[in-house]
Parts: C-alpha cells; structure tokens; sequence
C-alpha cells in the first residue's frame, strides 16, 4: 500500500475486476481543483496534512490556452469524444451551463470579479415558490475575516487605468441614470511591484512559494481575453496561487484524474475511485467507461467539483451515503445571469456621431453598477443585481465588423474604384493608406458595442436529478419572471443612455439563459432536514466527508460568486479537526461479503443432450431510497416519482435438471435501470429461483438476486421475491407479476441472511403488454426444444396448480 502523509493507514476489503490492485491512502483527498478545491487543498497541506488533489482537466501554463479556429474547436470537454479541453458546456431544459476543467477550476477562464456576497443578501428561511425556503447558515461577519485571507492570496485590486473607454461609459451613463457604479477588485496583476504604476507586460515577481507551472508571467496588457484564458499570465488563477502554494507545502497535484466513485469505508474514511485521461487518447473517441479504475483512501474526503460535478458525484454514488438528505439536487440557481449586449452607441456630441466603447479594451470585466435590493432597506424594491461590462478579445472586433456584408462590399468596390482611377489617370501618387483605411473602415460597430452581464438574486428553485445516468436540471426563468424583467430594464436603460441599440441575448427569446455561475445541488444547512452539509462544509451523517464549492451554495450569492466560495472553503478549513475523522458507519454498509454457497454452474454435469430454455422479463415500479419496507417504499416511490426496473433475460439451465432440482435454480442477464442509482446498470451476475418452497405447501416463492454496481461502482445487490400464494379471490395474477424489491449495499451472495444495508426497497410488476411480449421471447438452446418447452410449461402450470388448484376446485 502507498502512503501519501502523516495519516494511518486504512485498508480496503473490496476488490474489483476493473480497478488497481492495493489502494494507496491519503489524509485528505480534494477532488476537484475550482475555488473551493483549491483553497482546501492549501489549507489542508498548510497545516502538514497529506493532500491528495485529483483534478480531471489539464494544467495550463501562461501560453498554452489556445487561440487559433481549430485549437478552439477541440477546447472542449467530452473525454469519451477525445476532447479534454478547457471548457465543459452543458444544456438543460430551460438552460445553458459553461464550466471550467483545467487545473484551477473557473479561475482560467473566469473574468476576475472578486466582491463580496452583499451582507443583506444572506437571507434567511426566505420562502420559494412551490415549497420550502432559502437560508443561509452563514452572515457576512463570518465570511469577512475570510475574504480578507482570500483577497490577499488572489492579489485582489480595482481596475487601475480610469480613461478606458468601456470603464468611464458605464461610469458616466450610471451617473446620469442615478445607478451605483464602482470598481469591484479584480484578481489581475497590473503592476510589477505594489508601490509600481500598472503598466502593460512587465515582469511579474515569483511569489515566495514559487510557481507550479514555472514559466514567467507579465502584467496585464488589456487585450480582452480573460474569458479564453491568459497567455501572458497575468491573472492571479488559482494555478498560480493557491495551488502553487499547495504544492510548496507538499500537496500532490494529479491532473487528468476523473473521479467516477466514492463511498464510505467500514472502519471510517472514505473511498474514491477515478480514471486518468491518457493524453494520447485526445482526439480519438474513448470508451471511458471501460477505463481501468484506480482507488485511494482518505480520512477526509473534500468534494469541490464545481456544482455541476460535485451534484453529480454525490447523485450517482447516493447508494454508498444512507440517510442522505434529501435536499440534495435542490436549490440550484444560475446566479440570476442574463447576457445583453447594446450596439452601434451613439453621441451626438461625439466626431461623426459615434461613440467609442471599445469592448475589447481592457480586462474582461472593469466595472460593476449594483442595483439595490428590498432588504437593503433603503427603498429599494425587488430582487437585487450587479450589471459589469463585458468585454472580449480584440479579434473579435474583427468578427463583428466581418458581419457588416452590405458595407465590407461597398468599400471594396470603392477601393478598387479609386485605384482603377489613379491608374488610368496616370496619378503620380503612390502612397495609398488613405484608401487602406477607407477599405477597413471606420470599424463604428466594434467600437461602438459592448455585452453586458448581469447577475443577482433569482430565485433558487431548480433541481438536479440523473436522467438515465445523465445529470438533468429541473428549472425555468418562470419563479424569477419579476427579477430578470428588473435586470433587462436596466441594460435596457443604459443602453439608451449610450445611444446603443438594445440586444437581447437570441436564446432569451425562448427563455433560456446561460450561466457561467451555476450554483446548489448540495445545499448547506443547519439540520439534514434544511441541507447535505452544514456551514463547514460537513455532510451530515458523514463525519470527515466535506462539500465545498458553489454547490454548497444555498441559494444565489448575487455577486460574481468566486470570492464567496473560497471565503467558507478557508472558514470551513479553519474548523475542521485536527484529529482523524471517523464515520460512524457499520461494516455491513459497504462491505462485500464472500461469494459462498448457492452459485449456479450451467457446465458442471451437464449432460450432451441438454437443452436450456431462456426468457426475457421486463418489470416496473417504485422504490424509495432508505426505506426498508417494499410497499411503503413503493408508495413514497411513486408520489416522489422514483422509478426502477430491470430487463432480464432469464435461463433456465438443462430444464431436465432444472424441473427436478428442487430449488428450480436458474440464472439471468440484463440491466436494472433507477435514476436514484445512476441510470441503467448492467446485472453482472443474477441468481433466479422459480417456485421454490418455504416450508408452507400453499405457497411457493420466485426469487431475483441480481448483483450489480450503481454508476459510482459502489456494488448492490437487487433481492425480489414473487409471494405467489392462495388469498380470497383470484390472485394468481396479482401474485406472479409483482415483486417484491430491497436493494441491498454491497455485492451479497445467495444463502447469506441480508446482511447488506437496505439502500431502497419498494415492488415492481410486470404490465400485461410486457407479459404478452414475454411470451413472444421463450427460447431454446440445445437438441430437445420441444420436450424442454414442455416440461418447463408442465414445471411452471404444475406448481401454480399445486398453489391455486386446491381452492379452483372446491377442496378447500
Ligand atoms: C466565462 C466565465 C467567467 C466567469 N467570471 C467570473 C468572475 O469574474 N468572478 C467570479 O466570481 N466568478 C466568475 N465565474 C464563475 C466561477 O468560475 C465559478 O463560480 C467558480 O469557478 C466555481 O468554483 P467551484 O469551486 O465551485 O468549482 P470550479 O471552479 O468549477 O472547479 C471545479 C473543478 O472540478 C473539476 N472536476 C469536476 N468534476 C470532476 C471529477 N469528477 N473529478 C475530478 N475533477 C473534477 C473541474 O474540472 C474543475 O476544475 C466565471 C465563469 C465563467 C465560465
Ligand atoms: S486582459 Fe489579457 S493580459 Fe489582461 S488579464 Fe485578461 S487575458 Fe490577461
């Protein structure tokens, strides 16, 4: 076993055919390398722990974010589809995600706002529409100390240049509307030293716990491309900050690393599984599933995957955490974001009427308007909101003004007009950059437009759920209605203030909005009723497990988010224990127990001319998740919409034996599909029973045993039981389609009582056009089909004989 640090070491008991053999052991494992991963990984191995940190993406120095059409095009995320880029774009019903996953999470390609949560804004017990209520277990005096911590790590200082021209329009248009207008500090290094004036491309010093990448950085030289990353690395991304920091202090930075499963261990600890992207499979379609899985331990697992990955993490492992709350999805918000852009600006005291915004001046993001909120209490109505400039990169001015066809093609036919002319005059001129310039321009349209970015306090009602093993968010702009018409009339007002022509992003036409600061999933709180985990970051029930990134987040931070989710990462590592965390679970929840007794061989004895039947059997319903009870799990099944079911294709082996073995022990294939345990997963091994005994002569019992993992590889076991017995009335049929179910943690083999926790019970039953499909599926294999079909059907008649025949005939 490999030991990373001072903790002890934990053992596991647990094999897998797809994982490493022996895993190693961290005190801490972070996944995840965004605001709050990176903060934790520093803390953790600040103070002497050993840090293990597991980040999927790549490491991006200064000059290796790609610029060009086609390394843009690969940029991307889907691994399974050779791309392992930078940026990781989701679409949902009503909404479109952009996330980060390289080394440093959002910091990358984030637009450096650092503010605070306003201190109003932590709201509490604030209703939802439809149920349940907003709250934060945290104020702004908790956070302040930490804000300060982080400010300082991120080298957090307001734009420094006042006459850039997007800067003083929205200054003085907030001016003129009465709007508040400030210079939020920005996570940008304008100036070599502090006491330096900010000038473009200076050198940047080496902070004293160096720099992980090791390449040079320069200042800030204003060319808009904060947004696609920084070759010249003047951003303060958490590569260059706290991470660099982190692995001063010996934390083990792995990049390429995708988490995939975790769980708790028997003896405290937790476990995690992931994958490593290898570099050569970049640009070839990858089956990732199929990767070889490797294992470590930890005393303390820190989940900081981003709200997306972290609720996604914890949804596909839900299985392997009992008594989980179940907020978890709940209270998801894209930050109330709302992209607009205002175009063609105008002044009619300006040279030729045009006013000169130059969006692509500057960092992405110089200035921030705050429009007050009814909790401020200072007249303000609604929900509150930031508008910021956005800016872009300077080549796309060149874009802009490519989509101005009509004048590009009246300039090149005047271009080639007066050259014609001079040379057919026999002009003796021969500079021609007046007409060079002519022919680009006056560029009015770049110049002239700016996007502008508003975030604020929409309304957290979204919700995140697997949809067949895909991570689905249940939200609209409906609840938020009032706030987002807020926000536009005030884009709205400053563009008419500039003179602009308003633009409405084109996907608000269908009310759909894109969110670079999705937020919730896995709420904080201050019981498991109101949250997963509690202000630290804790998951409740789950000492030593912790969840901090914008996921914990319980509602809109309003602001630009970062700064807020770093603040309680470096308050919640100011409180975690110094001591080992111990879970408090029993062995029994995770344990795998040996594979003894009761397994089937379909070769052994087996006789040349035997003939297996084979059918395939679909049932439905619902179960509940930590419920022991079938049929109560059934019924909060069904109200909360938590369907299960399996497709199996059952074998009867050597139906000569098989009809006179009197277990009637059988064995099945297929796949067993719940959204509660990560979509469809195939059986990897099925015990079937048909009719056996127990004990009571009017009763005879179908038993399902189905192993199988959940999508995060945490092994369960699916055990049914059809209870076909003669009740009052006919109820042969009610009896052989409806199954019984308990889903069982851990791989739990055939003769060994239960012992596995109950993760979910709750009945599935076959529907009469899937009955009359199954049998349309009865199959053989092997040189007496008809005498197989045969005795089968006299095996499977005889015993419901046995069972109803006695009350059919009037015997009883
Ligand atoms: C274009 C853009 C501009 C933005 N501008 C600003 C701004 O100016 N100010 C601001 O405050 N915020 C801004 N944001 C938002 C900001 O980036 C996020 O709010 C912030 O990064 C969230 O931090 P986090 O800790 O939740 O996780 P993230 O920063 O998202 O980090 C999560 C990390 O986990 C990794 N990960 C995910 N799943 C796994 C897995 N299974 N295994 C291993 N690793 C995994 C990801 O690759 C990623 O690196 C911007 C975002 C974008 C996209
Ligand atoms: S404006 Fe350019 S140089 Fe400055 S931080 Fe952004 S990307 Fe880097």
């Amino acid at each position: 076993m490999t030991r990373v640090g001072e903790g002890s070491v934990v053992g596991l008991r647990r094999g897998s055919t797809h994982s490493t053999g022996s895993p190693e052991h961290a005190d801490v494992v972070v996944v995840g390398s965004g605001f709050g991963g990176s903060v934790t990984a520093y803390r953790e191995a600040e103070a002497g722990r050993g840090v293990v940190l597991l980040e999927r993406g790549k490491p991006y120095p200064p000059g290796s974010f790609a610029r060009t059409p086609s390394a843009m095009g690969r940029n991307l995320w889907d691994p399974s589809e050779g791309l392992q880029g930078l940026f990781d774009v989701w679409t949902f019903r009503r909404l479109e995600g952009v996330v980060s996953s390289g080394l440093g999470g959002g910091s990358p390609i984030y637009a450096n706002v650092l503010l605070r949560k306003d201190e109003k804004w932590f709201v509490h017990e604030s209703p939802l529409p439809g149920g349940g209520y907003e709250s934060w277990p945290l104020s702004r005096s908790d956070l302040d100390p930490h804000y300060d911590r982080a400010e300082a790590m991120l080298g957090a200082t307001p734009y420094p240049y006042p006459d850039t021209p997007k800067t003083t329009a929205m200054r003085d248009s907030a001016a003129r509307l009465g709007l508040d207008w400030g210079l939020p500090p920005l996570a940008v290094t304008f100036a070599s030293g502090p006491h330096d004036d900010a000038v473009p491309g200076a050198p940047i010093p080496t902070p004293s716990f160096g720099n992980l990448h090791g390449r040079p950085r320069t200042t800030c030289r204003l060319c808009g491309e904060c947004d696609i990353g920084c070759n010249d690395g003047a951003k303060n991304t958490l590569d260059h900050t706290y991470l660099s920091a982190a692995a001063h202090h010996g934390a083990e930075i792995r990049t390429r690393c995708e988490v995939r499963g975790l769980g708790p261990l028997p003896d405290g600890g937790y476990e995690v599984r992931y994958v490593v992207h290898d570099p050569d499979d970049e640009g070839r379609k990858t089956k990732t599933s199929a990767k070889l899985l490797h294992r470590i331990t930890c005393d303390r697992l820190v989940l900081s995957a981003g709200t997306f990955g972290s609720s996604y993490l914890l949804l596909r492992n839900r299985a392997a955490f009992p008594g989980l709350s179940r907020t978890l999805g709940t209270r998801f918000c894209g930050n109330g974001d709302l992209l607009a852009f205002l175009l063609d600006a105008s002044d009619p005291d300006a040279p030729g009427g045009h006013r000169r915004i130059e969006g692509s001046r500057g960092p992405v993001i110089t200035s921030a308007i705050r429009v007050g909120d009814a909790l401020d209490g200072d007249g303000s109505a609604g929900r509150g909101f930031y508008v910021e400039d956005a800016g872009y990169p300077v080549f796309a001015d060149w874009l802009v003004e490519s989509t101005q066809m009509p004048g590009q093609v009246r300039r090149m036919a005047r271009f080639a007009r007066s050259r014609l002319r001079r040379r057919l005059g026999g002009s003796p001129k021969t500079g021609i950059s007046a007409d060079v310039s002519a022919l680009i321009g006056p560029g009015h349209l770049s110049d002239g437009s700016l996007p502008l970015l508003g975030m604020g306090r929409d309304i957290p009602d979204g919700v995140m759920k697997l949809h067949k093993g895909h991570l689905e968010v249940d939200w609209t702009t409906s609840s938020s209605d009032a706030y987002f018409a807020r926000v536009r009339a005030t884009m709205q007002a400053i563009s008419d203030d500039l003179g602009a022509k308003f633009q409405d992003n084109p996907l608000w036409w269908t009310r759909r909005v894109v969110t670079v600061h999705p937020l919730g999933g896995v709420p904080m709180g201050r019981h498991v009723a109101e949250g997963v985990c509690d202000a630290d970051g804790q998951v409740f029930g789950f000492p030593g497990l912790y969840v901090l990134d914008g996921s914990m987040m319980p509602g809109p931070v309003g602001a630009n988010p970062s700064l807020t989710i770093a603040a309680v990462a470096d308050r919640a590592c100011d409180r975690m224990p110094a001591t080992r965390a111990r879970t408090r679970r029993t062995r029994d929840d995770v344990i795998t127990l040996p594979e003894q007794g009761g397994t089937v061989s379909t070769t052994a004895g087996r006789s040349v001319d035997a003939t297996d039947l084979s059918f395939t059997e679909e049932m439905k319903g619902f179960v509940a998740l930590d419920v022991d009870d079938p049929v109560r799990g059934a019924e909060l099944g069904r109200q909360l919409g938590q369907g299960l079911m399996f497709h199996l294709t059952i074998t009867a082996p050597d139906v000569d034996r098989f009809v006179v073995d009197p277990e009637h022990l059988g064995t099945a294939t297929g796949y067993v599909e719940c959204d509660l345990l990560g979509g469809q997963r195939p059986v990897q091994r099925a015990w079937f029973n048909l009719f056996t005994k127990d004990g009571d002569e009017s009763r005879r019992l179908m038993l399902y045993r189905l192993h199988f993992e959940d999508a995060g590889g945490n092994p369960l076991t699916l055990v049914g039981h059809k209870d076909v017995h003669d009740d009052p009335g006919i109820d042969v049929w009610p009896d052989t389609s409806t199954l019984y179910v308990r889903v069982h943690a851990g791989h739990v083999p055939p003769g060994a009582a239960e012992k596995g926790r109950v993760v979910a019970a709750g009945v599935i039953t076959i529907h009469l056009p899937d009955f009359m499909r199954q049998l349309t599926t009865f199959r053989t294999d092997g040189p007496h089909p008809a005498r197989a079909m045969e005795k089968f059907g006299r095996l499977f008649l005889g015993q419901l004989w046995e069972v109803y025949g006695p009350a059919l005939s009037g015997s009883r």
